[in-house]
């Protein structure tokens, strides 16, 4: 199974200085900065995946590209602009970069604001090695619509429009690319609001000639709905299908999406997880080991609830400064120091700072957890080696996506080693 990570410009600068929190002088961003797989020296995922609403936006989303950078990969082509060109597949052809038109980005529309025409271009152009049609999400998961036949009465004429457009599209994507003798491999993409339905759609999907079929709109689904989305599809198809799982994994059921034969999957939980989730911001353990809370040092000078408490008053500039400092400067001290002495100490100054920003909230326990068991010592990722307890800190784009990094480096040795358990098992029966 092979992991894909879509790509939201996520880069940092190579040079950033941790103690003063400098960027670097001749910083150009994206330019200069890294991506995770030249700031880890490897890739931590099997490719990457772009949609065509964050290069050119769509209606009512602005892009996540500048005109510069969106003229700039179609003029380089996509692996020159991230920087993969040297990277291979493991067959020594390129290293994969996968593109959708992002589905989710006009999921409020009437029908998908992109021409087959333009997805074609934008594949073409960028040099990408996959191509998924252009789909339309069904957002709703009702199994007991087939109660009366999978087509019959009980589906909603808006879901049955948007199940048969992706369908139409899908067709008429395949058509055009085998007209123009496209250079990529076209990805069909399946819809459904039910394990029935998307049977079905992967159906024609394969009678329409695509053997690497994407199943999409399976986010919100909990994981018991998934998992019986995945095993109908899996038993239903020919063993000639690539089954691509769109946007989702679960990551404790990825020896079975693994056994089912799940070809590959697309995720960027292990990057965002490090700095919005509540608790598991730092993976841990290829076997899925716990992971931790970082620990919460936000920027006095950009975080809104402090400014706020200064400007009225309530709070002292400087105090507010020498609190935060005195944390930073503890908490590199017990990075340094190999024992456990200065905890308590580190972790009052923690709890009176945050406390500043929330006099309610504690993360003491957590924090202690954390800085107990020193997590980072133990990872041989390279963003842990070099930039140590700062890993662990939330606090700022550069150390909070290094996080994400290393969660991609953990995530990655995990998929693999899933991946080598089963090999390693079915040569043995
Ligand atoms: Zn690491």
């Amino acid at each position: 199974m092979k992991f894909f990570f879509p790509d939201a410009h996520d880069h940092v600068d190579p040079e950033f200085d941790f103690e003063t929190e400098a960027t670097s002088a001749d910083r150009q961003l994206q330019h200069s900065d890294h991506y995770a797989h030249e700031l880890l020296g490897r890739a931590p995922y099997d490719g990457l995946l772009l949609s065509k609403s964050i290069v050119d936006g769509v209606t009512g989303k602005s892009a996540k590209f500048t005109t510069a950078q969106r003229h700039r990969l179609r003029r380089l082509g996509a692996h020159q602009f991230f920087r993969v060109s040297q990277l291979r597949n493991p067959e020594g052809g390129p290293f994969p970069i996968m593109a959708d038109c992002g589905a989710f980005s006009y999921i409020q529309e009437e029908a998908p604001p992109i021409t087959i025409d333009d997805a074609i271009e934008f594949y073409q152009t960028c040099g990408f090695t996959h191509g998924q049609s252009i789909d339309h999400i069904i957002a709703d998961f009702r199994p007991y619509w087939d109660e009366h036949g999978l087509f019959g009465d009980g589906v909603p004429e808006g879901v049955r429009y948007r199940y048969d457009l992706t369908l139409r599209l899908a067709e008429e994507f395949i058509t055009a690319c085998r007209d123009r003798i496209v250079s990529f491999v076209p990805v069909g993409v399946a819809q459904g609001w039910s394990p029935r339905s998307y049977v079905a759609a992967v159906q024609r999907l394969y009678q329409l000639g695509y053997r690497y079929i994407a199943l999409g709109g399976l986010v919100p689904l909990k994981t018991t709905q998934l998992l019986e989305v995945v095993r109908a599809v899996m038993t239903s198809v020919k063993p000639d299908v690539k089954i691509h799982l769109l946007g989702v994994i679960r990551w404790e059921h990825l020896d079975e999406l693994v056994r089912l034969g799940v070809a590959s999957f697309d995720s960027t939980s292990p990057l965002r997880q490090a700095f919005l989730d509540s608790k598991s911001n730092y993976y841990t353990g290829t076997e899925g080991g716990p992971a931790y809370a970082a620990i919460r040092v936000p920027q006095s000078d950009g975080n809104l609830q402090l400014m706020r408490r200064i400007s009225s008053g309530q709070l002292v500039s400087e105090k507010v400064r020498e609190l935060e400092r005195r944390c930073l400067d503890l908490l590199r001290a017990y990075g340094r120091d190999k024992s456990d002495a200065g905890l308590q100490e580190l972790l009052d100054a923690l709890d009176a700072y945050v406390r500043l920003i929330d006099p309610k909230k504690s993360w003491r326990a957590k924090h202690e957890r954390t800085l107990r068991d020193r997590p980072w010592e133990r990872c041989g990722c390279s963003v842990c080696k070099d930039v140590g307890i700062e890993v662990v800190m939330f606090r700022g784009a550069n150390r909070n996506r290094r996080r994400g990094f290393h969660n991609l480096f953990v995530s990655y040795e995990r998929v693999t080693s899933a991946v080598q358990q089963s090999l390693s098992k079915s040569e043995v029966s």
